[in-house]
């Protein structure tokens, strides 16, 4: 009788450790990751820290990117061609600092703010094929956003409602049967979920990023296109000035919990979890 006690409370123990020593995202190593980003830098602004601690524990990092980004100018010499060519270099050289090859960066080619305009049974599809064939351990993507973006910006809309719908049509063989009858691609769950930008109140995991901060602002200073002055008139380069301005601000603006350098994200474990 007292080893049946002692065999239950064991086991008892033994489960509740388990519980307590959840597998934490940025502790993963010789993983699989996949990340899904509206444009060629939301995954960097939102989860850039994250993307370089994940690779530097071996994991194999992959990055989706939605739309090529070729709007955002306010050059009036600016050509749409060109700023998706200027767009899809800075995003490997930011992803590169961070240690994710280019040849793990997937472009679907859509148009910059035309996201919620695609025909929307293909754009689950392709998510659909990409999550069955990639078969990730973690899934990284973004939420519609903290404050007045989540109305405001249309591929971030896009963009975070349909990789949810493709991680629930993934698991469900018969959404897009064909990749399986004809392409051999097996429905895939996937277990962890972490999105980026999510409301404040709704973020309920942090990863602490003190170590790769400045890798995290030296990374995201390669989108020069994006910022101030090379967004009004574009220049491949900084000033060593502007860039240290930049840099400053992104500092300022990166969030902080408990004295910690964190990005914020709402984990789920289900497309219907509650
Ligand atoms: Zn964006």
């Amino acid at each position: 009788m007292r080893n049946c006690l002692f065999l239950f409370c064991s086991l008892l123990l033994t489960h509740g450790l388990g519980q307590a020593q959840e597998t934490r995202l940025e502790e993963l190593h010789n993983q699989t990751i996949l990340v899904f980003t509206p444009h060629p830098d939301d995954d960097v602004f939102g989860a850039g820290g994250t993307i370089a601690l994940l690779n530097r524990n071996h994991n194999k990092v992959l990055i989706v990117v939605y739309t090529n980004d070729d709007k955002g100018s306010y050059d009036p010499d600016m050509t749409s061609q060109r700023l998706a060519r200027i767009r899809h270099a800075e995003q490997e050289a930011s992803e590169g600092l961070l240690g994710t090859p280019k040849e793990n960066i997937m472009w679907m080619g859509y148009d910059d703010g035309m996201l919620e305009y695609a025909p929307q049974p293909k754009l689950t599809e392709e998510a659909t094929a990409i999550i069955r064939r990639i078969r990730p351990d973690a899934l990284l993507s973004v939420d519609p956003g903290e404050w007045y973006e989540r109305w405001h910006k249309t591929d971030h809309r896009m963009a975070a409602f349909n990789t949810i719908d493709a991680v629930r049509a993934a698991e469900f063989w018969l959404y897009f049967p064909n990749q399986r009858l004809q392409q051999g691609l097996e429905p895939y769950k996937v277990p962890e979920m972490y999105f980026f930008y999510p409301a404040p109140p709704e973020a309920n995991y942090f990863v602490n990023i003190d170590g790769v901060a400045d890798l995290k602002f030296e990374a995201a200073a390669k989108q020069v296109s994006q910022f101030d002055p090379a967004v009004n008139k574009y220049r491949p380069d900084w000033t060593s000035e502007d860039l240290k301005k930049a840099k400053e601000e992104m500092r300022q603006e990166q969030p902080k919990k408990d004295g910690h350098y964190v990005e914020a994200f709402r984990r789920a474990k289900s497309f219907n979890q509650y």
